[in-house]
């Protein structure tokens, strides 16, 4: 083969995961918008986009504005075209999600996980799961499965370090035990990461530096940086739970005293754990520059009101806010299933990026 046939594999492949991203984006464009946002010229859209509809990838649907003249041709992405799984792994259960191709959930399903469950109790869980949201699905159309775990895991082997407080979870190759189990390509990320890219993949396209707080059975930050998920060499990035808010505080499940973490879970009332939380944010927003806190997580949801006006209280209170500095306290807008669409939104990610 040769250097630039290679070259022009990849221009075309990545062309291709341009012009499918750009109309996922913008929800439905037609061709000359396309090649406006795109930057590519005109003939290349229009050698492309057959390409894509032959694929079975996008649907073209033609607009009447009502005067006289040519209809408008929009291009939008064929929901239906892929599929895609995501997992929240938790201490306490397993929540199943299937999206179409644009990541919106088509179905989902939870299973309770005893105290103390093993890796093999939890993928059994998983696995019972998608058999039972993809049992009437066509297979050759699914892209994979994507969990969110509980860390510290590392996202590129896959592998999840240990899960504290559970027994027999060292060392555990959780992304290939599944998809040696399921037959599926599988992504592993922490909880957090798929939090976090859940956002990112919903968001406009302006570049936001956003903290996603996920206040569950812990504690954890997911990080975007100029609006990238930022996960860190070791996937470690946004422990944020286990920062120190009191040195000779509480013992904490990590070992250490005073972390973020069990300050807030052993407060005495929600207003004084919102506010221990509003202080630990407080210096993530500093060495950050964040533009924006989303809170999320079961403790947010039990008391949405509280933990955002707290938390903005807190800040605006520790902070030297000049108007040049406004940070936005937000509640997730995605629910419960939030971990789960991230993780299946990094399925469909690495489809966009190489779309076949
Ligand atoms: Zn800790």
């Amino acid at each position: 083969m040769t250097e630039s046939g290679v070259n022009l594999r990849a221009l075309r492949k990545h062309n291709r995961a341009l012009l499918l991203t750009e109309i996922r984006r913008a929800g439905g464009l037609s061709r000359v918008e396309l090649a406006d946002r795109s930057g590519l010229t005109a003939q290349a859209v229009s050698k492309i986009v057959p390409e894509l509809i032959d694929a079975g990838l996008l649907d073209e649907e033609r607009q009447f504005d009502g005067n006289v003249g040519k209809p408008r041709t929009q291009l939008r992405i064929r929901p239906g075209a892929r599929y895609a799984l995501g997992v929240q792994l938790d201490r306490d259960e397993v929540h199943v999600v299937l999206t179409d191709l644009l990541g919106s959930v088509l179905s989902k399903t939870t299973s309770r996980l005893d105290r103390g469950f093993s890796p093999d109790d939890a993928m059994s869980a998983i696995a019972d799961g998608v058999d039972q949201l993809t049992s009437y699905l066509d297979r050759a159309k699914l892209l994979g499965l994507g969990v969110g775990a509980l860390g510290p895991l590392d996202h590129h082997t896959g592998v999840v370090h240990h899960a504290t407080g559970l027994a027999g979870w060292h060392e555990v190759s959780l992304r290939g035990r599944l998809a040696a189990r399921t037959g599926l390509a599988v992504i592993v990320d922490k909880d957090t990461n798929t939090a976090a890219f859940a956002h990112q993949w919903h968001a406009a396209r302006s570049p936001v530096t956003t903290a996603l707080v996920l206040v569950g059975t812990g504690i954890g930050v997911g990080l975007l940086v100029d609006g990238k998920l930022y996960r860190g060499p070791r996937t470690n990035a946004g422990e944020f739970g286990h920062t120190t808010l009191w040195f000779e505080g509480p013992l904490c499940k990590c070992g250490r005293r005073g972390c973020v973490e069990v300050m807030h879970n052993s407060a005495s009332t929600p207003e004084e754990a919102a506010r221990l939380l509003g202080i630990g944010l407080a210096d993530l927003v500093q060495v950050l520059d964040l533009e924006r806190i989303v809170l999320a997580g079961r403790s947010i949801r039990a008391a949405p009101e509280l933990y955002t006006s707290t938390i903005a209280a807190q800040l605006a209170q520790q902070l030297p806010v000049p108007h040049w500095q406004r940070i936005t306290v937000e509640v997730s807008d995605l629910g419960d299933d939030l971990v789960a669409i991230g993780a299946a939104a990094e399925v469909l990610a690495a489809f966009y990026a190489d779309p076949r």
